[in-house]
């Protein structure tokens, strides 16, 4: 926190500090060159609390459509969308990037949508395909994937959620996210501590 993230970044800045939840979001949207709303929602006001100033999320989004999206559209109807979770556009509010708990309750994401908590809202087999391919730590007979999944099956998705950060950081089971045990309650959390443990 504190410095600044350039769009160039980001794909650095993704894989070493991303939590689960925008490390879908983002790896779908390079897929699929698209998000749906919630999803660019719960992303790119994830990317401005990282650090992504305004005009480099222009530069973000603009790059990431790429050539499925005209500049006509993404000028006409993405740029005020993207200016506007900055707080420049309509009643400039200041929108702060969601926390878990937001991310678990609202907006229950569909079967199209990428959007949510990996932990409460994929099916066992997605999320363990999902931990498997994403995280080269986690082996799907791995003690690790035992522990992630008897948290979910008991609906502990932030107890799930920080084993993962602690299995990808070199931290012991229970150590959390600062080796007092800190748990996992927003995902600008998640990865602040996470770029702290990098200096
Ligand atoms: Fe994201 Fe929070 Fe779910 Fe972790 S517990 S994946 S930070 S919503």
């Amino acid at each position: 926190s504190g410095a600044v993230v350039t769009a160039d970044m980001v794909d650095d800045v993704a894989r070493k500090h991303f939590p689960p939840c925008m490390r879908n979001l983002y790896e779908r949207l390079k897929r699929d060159r698209h998000l749906k709303h919630f999803g660019r929602l719960q992303l790119g006001l994830f990317l401005k609390g990282i650090g992504l100033p305004l005009d480099e999320a222009i530069i973000f989004w603009r790059k990431m459509y790429g050539a499925t999206m005209s500049d006509d559209k993404f000028n006409k109807e993405y740029k005020y969308n993207i200016r506007h979770s900055y707080g420049q556009e309509g009643k400039r509010a200041n929108y702060p990037p969601k926390s878990c708990q937001q991310i678990l309750t609202t907006n229950q994401p569909g079967t199209q949508d990428s959007h949510g908590c990996p932990f409460r809202h994929f099916s066992p087999e997605n999320l363990q395909n999902f931990l498997i391919s994403t995280y080269p730590q986690i082996d799907r007979s791995s003690p690790e994937m035992r522990d992630i999944m008897d948290s979910v099956k008991t609906a502990h998705y932030h107890v799930a959620c920080t084993r993962v950060f602690e299995v990808t950081h070199g931290l012991k089971k229970g150590e959390g996210l600062s080796k007092d045990g800190e748990s996992v309650v927003h995902p600008n959390k998640y990865a602040d501590r996470s770029r702290e443990l990098e200096r």
